[in-house]
C-alpha cells in the first residue's frame, strides 16, 4: 500500500470517530441544556450506547495496522502527515492499551468519587473523602503505568491534556511567576482603590435578563463569534462545545451580577472561535483539532482578559452598555463602571477569583497535585498542606475544608493534571497579546472603533488554523520567536492592574 492510500484509510477511519465523538458532545451538550428530568435514564442509556460505538470506532485494529505502516516509513511523511500520525498513534494506544475491566472499574469510581466529594464538601469532613481520592490516586497511577508512563505519572496525567507538557518544566514556570505575583497581588490588596472597585461593583444591580442577553450577544458578534455557525444558550455551569461548523456556547444570568453573564460569555467565545477557526476540512485529524487545554484556555482569556478589560474595548461598547441599561448605570461613572470591570480581590474560591490572584489558585493545586503523585505529600495531609499554601500564597486561610481543599470538582473523579492549563492559557495568552500589539500597536484603537478583525485574523492564521501540528510550547516560540515565560503575563498585570491601583 503506497503511503498516500494509507492516509487516505487512516483519515477516513480518524473522521468516522470523531463524527460519533461530535454526537456524544451534542447529547452532552442537550443533557446540560435542554434535558427535562424525566429524559435522564434514557440519556444514559443512549450515551453507554454511544460510548461503546466510539471505543469501537478508535479502537479499531484497521487503525493500528495503518498506523504501523506508516511509522514504519516516517521519513518518507511530510510535517502534516507526521502530525496526523502521532496525533491519532496517541489516541489508538489510549484506547486500546487499557485493559476493559480497568476501563469500567475507573469509571465507577469517577462516579463513587463524584459522590463522595459531594457529600464530603455539604459535611466539611474530609476524612470521608480521604479514602475516595487515595484510590483515584492508585488508579492514575496504573493508567500511567499501562501506557508505559508509569516512571513518571503526573507527566503522563499534564500530557494528556497538554502533549508534551512536563511538570518539571511547569514548575519552572510557576516558580518564576510566584516570585513576581505575590507581591503584587499583596500591594492591590493593600491599596485603597481595591475598596472602591469592590463598591462599584456592587453597585450593579438589577440589569434585566433580556437586556444582557442583547448586548452580550452584540459584544460577542463583535468581536467575531459567527451565529451562523454557533449559538450561546443558558446552563447552571457556562461551557462551549462543539466544533467547525456547529459550536455551542452556554452562558448563566444573574440580574445582580451583570459582568458575570458578560465576561463569562466572552471567555466562551474565546473558545468558540477558536474552534470555529481550525480547517474543517480537517476535523478529525490533527490538523483539524486545537493544540490543548492550555492554548484554548490562552484565547479564551485573551478575549475576556487582555481585550474585553481594555479601555479601547469600553471606549466602543460603553455608550452602547449605557443605552441598553440607562437607568441602571445613570449613578454611575465612568471611571467606577471600568474599576468595576476591573475589581480585584483575593479569594479562598478559585471560581470566584479575579485574573490576578486566579494565577495563585492554580500554582497552589499544582504544587500538591505533584507532592501527591510523588509521595512527598500524603492524602491525609492534604488539608494542612492546602492552609498552608493558602496562607503563603494568596495570603488567606480557610475557616474550613469545604472553602480549602473540598472546594473543586476535579479531583473527585481523578482528573488530575488539568489545573495548570488554566495558568499556562494566561501566560500564552499574554505572551500572544504583546506579539500581537508589536505587529500593530494601535490594536486598542481598533477596538475603540469596535474593530477586533485584525486581532482576530492574526490569530485565526497564527494559531487556530494551525490545529495541532505543534505543541502549545513549540506553537508560541513559532508566533512570538520566543520560549513561553510568565514575565509577559507578570507585565500585562502590573501594567493594567499596578496602574489602576496605585494607592
Ligand atoms: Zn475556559
Amino acid at each position: 500500500m503506497t503511503n498516500d492510500a494509507a492516509l487516505a484509510g487512516l483519515t477516513a477511519l480518524l473522521k468516522r470517530a470523531h463524527v460519533l465523538a461530535t454526537v456524544g458532545e451534542l447529547l452532552g451538550w442537550d443533557e446540560q441544556v435542554n434535558l427535562p428530568p424525566g429524559g435522564a435514564d434514557q440519556r444514559a442509556a443512549q450515551q453507554a450506547a454511544l460510548a461503546e460505538a466510539q471505543h469501537a470506532a478508535g479502537s479499531d485494529p484497521r487503525l493500528g495496522e495503518l498506523l504501523g505502516a506508516l511509522e514504519g516509513q516516517r521519513e518518507k511523511l511530510t510535517t502534516d502527515q507526521r502530525a496526523i500520525v502521532a496525533n491519532a498513534r496517541r489516541d489508538y494506544d489510549r484506547a486500546t492499551r487499557l485493559p476493559a475491566d480497568f476501563v469500567q472499574a475507573k469509571a465507577a469510581q469517577g462516579s463513587r468519587g463524584y459522590h463522595a466529594w459531594a457529600r464530603a464538601k455539604a459535611a466539611d469532613d474530609f476524612a470521608g473523602y480521604a479514602p475516595v481520592l487515595e484510590k483515584n490516586l492508585e488508579f492514575a497511577k496504573r493508567e500511567a503505568g499501562y501506557l508505559g508512563r508509569g516512571g513518571a505519572p503526573y507527566d503522563y496525567m499534564l500530557d494528556r491534556h497538554d502533549p508534551g507538557l512536563t511538570a518539571a518544566t511547569v514548575e519552572r514556570l510557576f516558580d518564576e511567576l510566584k516570585r513576581d505575583l505575590v507581591p503584587l497581588v499583596r500591594e492591590i490588596a493593600g491599596s485603597a482603590t481595591a475598596g472602591r472597585a469592590r463598591e462599584a461593583a456592587a453597585k450593579l444591580k438589577g440589569f434585566p435578563v433580556a437586556g444582557q442577553r442583547e448586548f452580550l450577544r452584540e459584544v460577542t458578534s463583535k468581536i467575531g463569534f459567527d451565529y451562523t455557525r454557533g449559538r450561546i444558550d443558558v446552563s447552571l455551569h457556562p461551557f462551549c462545545s462543539g466544533t467547525g461548523g456547529d459550536v455551542r456556547m452556554t452562558t448563566r444570568f444573574n440580574e445582580d451580577a451583570p459582568l458575570d453573564a458578560l465576561f463569562s460569555s466572552i471567555h466562551e467565545t474565546g473558545h468558540g472561535l477558536y474552534e470555529q477557526g481550525l480547517p474543517v476540512e480537517h476535523l478529525g485529524t490533527a490538523l483539524g483539532i486545537h493544540a490543548g487545554m492550555a492554548m484554548h484556555e490562552s484565547q479564551s482569556r485573551l478575549w475576556e482578559n487582555q481585550v474585553a478589560r481594555s479601555r479601547g474595548f469600553w471606549r466602543f461598547f460603553e455608550p452602547r452598555f449605557r443605552g441598553v441599561f440607562p437607568a441602571q448605570t445613570a449613578a454611575i461613572p465612568s471611571d467606577e463602571l471600568y474599576l468595576a470591570i476591573n475589581a480585584v480581590e483575593p479569594t479562598l474560591i478559585r471560581v470566584e477569583a479575579d485574573e490576578v490572584t486566579y494565577n495563585l489558585h492554580i500554582v497552589l493545586r499544582f504544587e500538591l497535585e505533584k507532592k501527591l503523585f510523588s509521595g512527598e505529600l500524603a492524602v491525609r495531609d492534604l488539608p494542612a498542606a492546602w492552609r498552608a499554601a493558602s496562607r503563603d500564597l494568596l495570603g488567606l486561610e480557610a475557616p474550613n475544608d469545604r472553602e480549602g481543599v473540598l472546594q473543586d470538582v476535579h479531583w473527585s473523579d481523578g482528573s488530575f493534571g488539568y489545573f495548570p492549563s488554566y495558568c499556562l492559557g494566561n501566560m500564552l495568552g499574554a505572551q500572544l497579546w504583546y506579539r500581537a500589539l508589536e505587529l500593530r500597536p494601535g490594536l486598542e484603537d481598533d477596538f475603540a472603533r469596535g474593530d477586533f478583525s485584525w486581532l482576530l485574523g492574526w490569530l485565526r492564521e497564527n494559531v487556530h488554523a494551525q490545529g495541532r501540528r505543534f505543541s502549545a510550547l513549540e506553537l508560541i516560540q513559532r508566533v512570538t520567536g520566543a520560549e513561553l515565560s510568565p514575565r509577559h503575563l507578570v507585565r500585562y498585570l502590573r501594567e493594567r492592574y499596578g496602574t489602576l491601583y496605585r494607592a
